[in-house]
This record gives structure tokens, C-alpha cells and sequence, in this order.
């Protein structure tokens, strides 16, 4: 049969697709009809462990036996996912009586309906038909996909609501983790919101690569460069946010690392809750685990460390502000994480030391972790603030306490992040 195929969008929500087989193809196929709200009704002896997993969870029905015609009654769309010819085209007979759609898997001439490839970008669907050739249709897939990430503008935005208008209630704002400095850790949808951003309100560990590639017409705030002191800062960010987006503006807030990890996204939601601004959050790769890993360093290992805690170090010990149980802290046997340490390290490392942590605990501190400026070394508690000294570190950096520093050594030398690798005994 010929003709060009005709492309639709199907719309499955609440309603019976079949699946024969439960294998490569159908553990492939599945998530796409799910995500599509359809009733995925799963004809086959044996399923992969992925696809069992689905059933586990309750979020299909599975029959286990093999494929019986009635199985398609009342099915809008059947996916044949099974090798065996002579079994495909018992589907596609059974389907072809009851004018049901039929994806072959096995047979593309056979099928009823081709599966296109598919890139997905928020709201926006492109599916693309190769002519046959299915190849073809992934190549230009990516093209398209490159060229969509590529774009920044109003094209791919904003979500819009059936029957509604961008916007419906002015602007809204989204806290979004920028991770930890090297500009590809941020998420695929931290990534996707800057683009759609009209203002983009960033810290100052916000890598700055992220930035350069912002459409010229959005609305850059450096929250660095905001005067006054750490408190009215704080006050004069919140205004920005809530005032752009009662404008109707989308704002993004971009923080290094994770918004809720020593980030105050919590309270920037708040002003925003406060003042009936819808908020986002979407969280980041924080540096409390991606900097010790940039070194080397795992903040786990089996047989190592259970457990990880991270802590800021940026009020003293001694201190009456501190909310810092240090001498509970020297107790545990595993991985601590200091962040904001480096201004107080002496008296954190003799805390820790005089509550009973030993002081040959290997340590290990990484400097502007994840970026081309990394530099990282290895110590012990003893001797680490000293060292630091000597090796002229500076914030931001991350100091990690534990047997994990070595956990990896024999591994050095593996390809990672950019930076130098921890060189055992001084810096690298
Ligand atoms: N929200 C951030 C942390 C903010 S507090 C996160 O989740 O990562 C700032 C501290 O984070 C710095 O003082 C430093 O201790 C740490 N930090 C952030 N980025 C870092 C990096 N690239 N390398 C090392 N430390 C980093």
C-alpha cells in the first residue's frame, strides 16, 4: 500500500492501548503510552524486569499468556512488540477486522501506524517520519532537538493552559539549582526554564556560562551586586522577584548548587507565597556531593561510609549563633561535609579533634569544584587548615572528612569532571 502516512497527535487518556509482547520493544514503547494517561493493557508470557516493574506499581494491567483476538476489544490502538512473524500477524488480522490502528515493530510495510522519533521540549512535541526508514527519522530528530535546544525565545514557552492565555495570573517565579559551576550540570528542565526566562535573577556561584547564553532581551539581575547587607539583600531580591512577576513576567531565580542547600531558596518561596506568586522549584546538583566526587571522592562506599552529613561552617563553633552540634558531629564515623568552611577551619578541625574525631581522619578540600579553576588536596584533620593555608585555597570550596577521601585511590587518574585529581599528600 502507498501513500504519505498522516500525521496525527493521538490523544490516549483513559483509554485501552494493547501491548503484545514484553520484551526490548515493548519496555521502549511503554513509558511514552503511560506518560500519554492510556489504560496500557500488556498481553505476554514473560515481561523484563522494567516492565514488571510498571506492573508492581499498579500503573498497567498485565495478562500473562499469550495473545487471544478479544484482547483488542475495545482497544483504540494495539503496538505489536514480538519477533515472531506468524504471531505479529495474527495481531495484525485481529486488529485490522476491528479498524484498530497497528504498529508493527517486526514489519513497518505491515503496520498500520508508524511510530515516529520524537523530541519533547515542554509543551512542544516534534515527531518525525522517516519515509520508511527509521534511521533517517532519528537523524533528523536530533537536528531538529539541537536546534530547539539551541533556541531561546517565545516559541517553545510557556505552558499554556487549555483555552487560556500565557500568563493567566501574571507572572510566576522558579527557584532553579544551576548546580555546581560546570555549566552542563544544570537539569535538563533548570536548562529549559532559563530559556523561557524574561528575567533571570542570578547568584554569584552561578556558573557564568549559563548567563552568556541568555536571549539579549531578558532582564539579568546579578543579585551579587545588590548593596546593603546580607539581611536587606535578602529583602531587595524577594522585592525584584515579587514585583517581575506581578508585572507578568516569568522570573527565574538561578542559585548555585541546590536552591534549598544553604541557598535561602525557602525563604525567596515564602515572599513569593506571601504575595500569591506562583513559585517552581527545581532542584540542582549541589556541590556538597558533587564537589568531593570532582576530587575523586565518594561521599558513600560500601563497606566505607553509611551515612553523609553536610554542614555549614560559616558561623564559629563558639559562637552563640551556632546551630551546630560540632561535639555530636566528632561522633559519627561517617562522611562529613563542611560547606562555607574555609574562614573557620582551625576552629572547626580543633573542635571536631577535641570532641574525640581522630585527627589523622584523611580530608580532602576542592576549590571552585566541577570549573576549569579547580584545585583540590588532601590532608588529614590535623593538618588541613594548615595546609589550606599554605596551598592559598579560597572559597567557594568544600571540605570532606572521612575514610571516603581515600576510598577511590587505587581508581586515580579516571576521566571525570575537569580539574586536576587528588594527589595523595599535597595538592594537585
Ligand atoms: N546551594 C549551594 C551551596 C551554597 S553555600 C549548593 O547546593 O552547592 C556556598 C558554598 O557552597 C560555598 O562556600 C562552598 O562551600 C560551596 N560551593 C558551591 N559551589 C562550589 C564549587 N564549585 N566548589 C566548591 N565548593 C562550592
Amino acid at each position: 500500500m502507498s501513500g504519505n502516512p498522516y500525521p496525527l497527535g493521538l490523544r490516549l487518556a483513559g483509554r485501552r492501548v494493547v501491548v503484545v509482547g514484553g520484551g526490548a520493544v515493548a519496555t521502549r514503547r511503554v513509558p511514552a503510552l503511560l506518560d500519554a494517561g492510556a489504560h496500557v493493557f500488556l498481553v505476554a508470557p514473560e515481561l523484563t524486569p522494567a516492565l514488571r516493574a510498571h506492573v508492581d506499581a499498579g500503573r498497567l494491567h498485565w495478562a500473562p499468556r499469550r495473545f487471544a483476538p478479544d484482547d483488542l476489544d475495545g482497544a483504540w490502538l494495539v503496538q505489536v512488540a514480538v519477533d515472531d512473524p506468524l504471531a505479529a500477524a495474527s495481531v495484525s488480522a485481529a486488529a485490522a477486522e476491528r479498524r484498530i490502528f497497528c504498529v508493527r515493530a517486526d514489519d513497518r510495510a505491515a503496520a498500520t501506524a508508524w511510530t515516529p522519533a520524537v523530541t519533547r521540549h515542554g509543551p512542544v512535541t516534534v515527531a518525525v517520519l522517516g519515509g520508511g526508514d527509521p534511521r533517517r527519522a532519528m537523524a533528523v530528530r536530533d537536528a531538529v532537538r539541537a536546534l530547539l535546544d539551541a533556541k531561546k525565545g517565545p516559541l517553545l514557552t510557556p505552558a499554556v493552559e487549555e483555552g487560556s492565555l500565557p500568563y493567566p495570573q501574571g507572572g510566576r517565579v522558579a527557584l532553579v539549582g544551576a548546580g555546581p559551576g560546570d555549566p552542563e550540570l544544570i537539569t535538563v528542565k533548570g536548562w529549559r526554564l532559563l530559556t523561557e526566562a524574561d528575567v533571570v535573577v542570578a547568584d554569584r556561584l552561578v556558573p557564568g556560562l549559563l548567563l552568556d547564553e541568555l536571549r539579549p532581551d531578558v532582564e539579568l539581575v546579578d543579585a551579587s551586586k545588590i548593596p546593603y547587607g546580607p539581611s536587606r539583600g535578602q529583602e531587595e531580591i524577594n522585592r525584584i522577584l515579587v514585583d517581575r512577576a506581578l508585572a507578568g513576567k516569568f522570573v527565574v531565580r538561578l542559585k548555585g548548587g541546590d536552591p534549598y542547600v544553604f541557598g535561602r531558596g525557602g525563604e525567596e518561596l515564602l515572599a513569593c507565597a506571601a504575595a500569591g506568586v506562583p513559585v517552581t522549584v527545581v532542584p540542582g546538583v549541589t556541590s556538597s556531593i558533587a564537589a568531593p566526587a570532582a576530587a575523586g571522592v565518594p561521599v558513600t562506599h560500601r563497606g566505607v561510609a553509611h551515612e553523609f552529613t553536610v554542614v555549614s561552617g560559616h558561623v564559629a563553633p563558639d559562637s552563640p549563633a551556632s546551630l551546630v552540634r560540632w561535639e555530636a558531629l566528632a561522633g559519627l564515623r561517617g562522611t562529613l561535609v563542611v560547606l562555607m568552611g574555609l574562614k573557620n577551619l582551625t576552629a572547626i578541625t580543633a573542635t571536631l579533634i577535641a570532641h574525640g574525631k581522630p585527627a589523622e581522619t584523611p580530608a580532602a578540600v576542592v576549590q571552585e569544584a566541577t570549573t576549569g579553576a579547580q584545585r583540590a588536596l588532601r590532608s588529614t584533620l590535623g593538618a588541613v587548615a594548615a595546609d589550606v593555608a599554605a596551598a592559598g585555597l579560597r572559597p567557594p570550596a568544600v571540605v570532606v572528612l572521612g575514610d571516603v577521601v581515600d576510598a577511590l585511590a587505587d581508581g586515580a587518574g579516571v576521566e571525570g569532571f575537569p580539574g586536576s585529581p587528588l594527589a595523595p599528600g599535597g595538592q594537585a
